[in-house]
């Protein structure tokens, strides 16, 4: 929780604001662990690397005993983010795949199904399959995109759990989540959002009726590419319990040293995520305005087939936008020689990054579920870092010129 601030003196009663009784999210991110310390008072709280504590005394446990069930560093970033997404509790885990299999190993037994995106993360679409392929549970694949249909397929299959990630990757397609969370509840279905690329900033799933968000911690919320990471958080307490219980029972959980990190990270996601924003609209608008762009794919364009969704669900259209040349020749007369992109996967640190879904990310599908997914051999990704927007759009524009030779 945030430290209460002080109320102020001599002010007009009628315009008291404090105490704030709500402070805002960007508050409360810029918040994040700030002033915890009780043990010196340093402003920033220290990392806690003991793996275990003593007793009081005999049969006196304290709180923390040993560092996998519980550890204070751990505890200050998951109220951060359990804060931020409107949760009852959660916790923090060693990588976004982490808290994924963590959510699996507290919501499905033998014999239960899941329905997922066709076009999810690539891991979890690799973990969700692995898995049912050994008999555990039965796999859905929707496009939930189509919310009619997706409502009507939920309702007839009474799924266990509804999996839900949007916008999708790399195409940035939009589900609109209150009506499929409400038609997952009526058939007593939970729903489980992976809010990575939005953040609790840009979107809050559980305020929509969602059950769970998952995080790679990876991304944004640690924002600088440093660590590896993930997060879990429930509405419920029961199923924060529930995924705590599992996280600490098969050692799933995040270390100090990377909650700490990803604490420090938080304190400017809120002014990250307007950057990223502000920089990927720029580049968007600059690749829709040019004839040999094919196509760009950003929510927040009006153009793009879920603007009005986005626009009503989301706080911000988000830091990612991926395109399409006419073909591989381009692509790679194009990438080679940006100066301000990096050739690499991954996403939502302060550098810009470009990426080739189907020779990356994507390369281990077959050539009919991407020609399903629509993915194309000149598809690029761009996680739009927080370089001068102006520079950002002249590198992709000289790409242009050396892709049209
Ligand atoms: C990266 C990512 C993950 C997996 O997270 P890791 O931290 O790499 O384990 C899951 N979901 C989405 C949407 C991601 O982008």
């Amino acid at each position: 929780m945030i430290a209460a601030l002080p109320p102020p003196k001599n002010i007009d009663e009628d315009k008291v604001i404090f105490p704030m009784a709500e402070p805002s999210n960007v508050t409360r991110a810029l918040r994040s662990g700030i002033g915890t310390d009780t043990s010196a008072g340093a402003v920033i709280p220290p990392i806690h690397l003991s793996t275990t504590y003593t007793f009081a005394g005999f049969n006196e446990p304290r709180p923390h005993d040993y560092a996998r069930a519980a550890n204070p560093t751990r505890e200050l970033l998951a109220d951060a983010i359990v804060t931020l997404e409107g949760g009852a509790g959660g916790v923090v885990c060693g990588s976004g795949m982490g808290a994924i299999a963590t959510v699996l190993l507290a919501m499905l037994k033998v014999g239960d199904s899941i329905a997922i995106p066709h076009d999810c993360y690539g891991g979890s679409w690799r973990l969700f399959h692995r898995l049912a392929e050994r008999g555990g549970f039965t796999v859905h694949t929707l496009d939930f995109t189509q919310t009619e249909e997706s409502i009507a397929a939920v309702t007839e299959l009474a799924p266990t759990v509804v999996w839900l990630e949007t916008p999708s990757n790399p195409l940035l397609r939009i589900t609109d989540l209150a009506p499929i969370i409400a038609a997952a509840k009526a058939v007593g279905a939970k729903t489980v959002v992976d809010n990575t690329f939005l953040t609790p900033i840009l979107q809050q799933p559980l305020a929509l009726g969602a059950d769970i968000v998952v995080h790679s911690t990876t991304k944004y919320l640690n924002g600088h590419s440093d660590v590896i990471g993930g997060a879990v958080v429930a509405a419920d307490a029961v199923d924060a319990e529930m995924c705590d219980f599992w996280a600490k029972t098969a050692g799933t959980m995040g270390n100090a040293f990377d909650s700490w990190m990803v604490l420090r990270g938080m304190r400017t996601l809120p002014i990250r995520m307007r950057a990223h924003e502000a920089g990927a609209a720029a580049v968007a608008a600059a690749l829709a305005d040019h004839p040999d762009v094919l196509a760009v794919h950003y929510p927040g364009l009006p153009d793009h087939p879920s603007h009005e969704i986005a626009a009503r669900q989301q706080a911000g259209f988000g830091g990612m936008v991926s395109f399409e040349l006419a073909g591989e020749l381009q692509v790679r007369s194009f990438i080679d020689g940006l100066q301000c992109f990096s050739l690499a996967e991954s996403l939502g640190g302060t550098e810009s990054l470009i990426s080739h879904p189907i020779t990356m990310t994507h390369a281990s599908m077959s050539p009919d579920a991407l020609a399903k997914a629509g993915l194309t051999d000149g598809l690029l990704r761009l996680s739009v870092g927080l370089e001068d927007p102006a520079d950002l759009i002249a590198d992709l524009l000289e790409g242009l010129e050396r892709a049209a030779g």
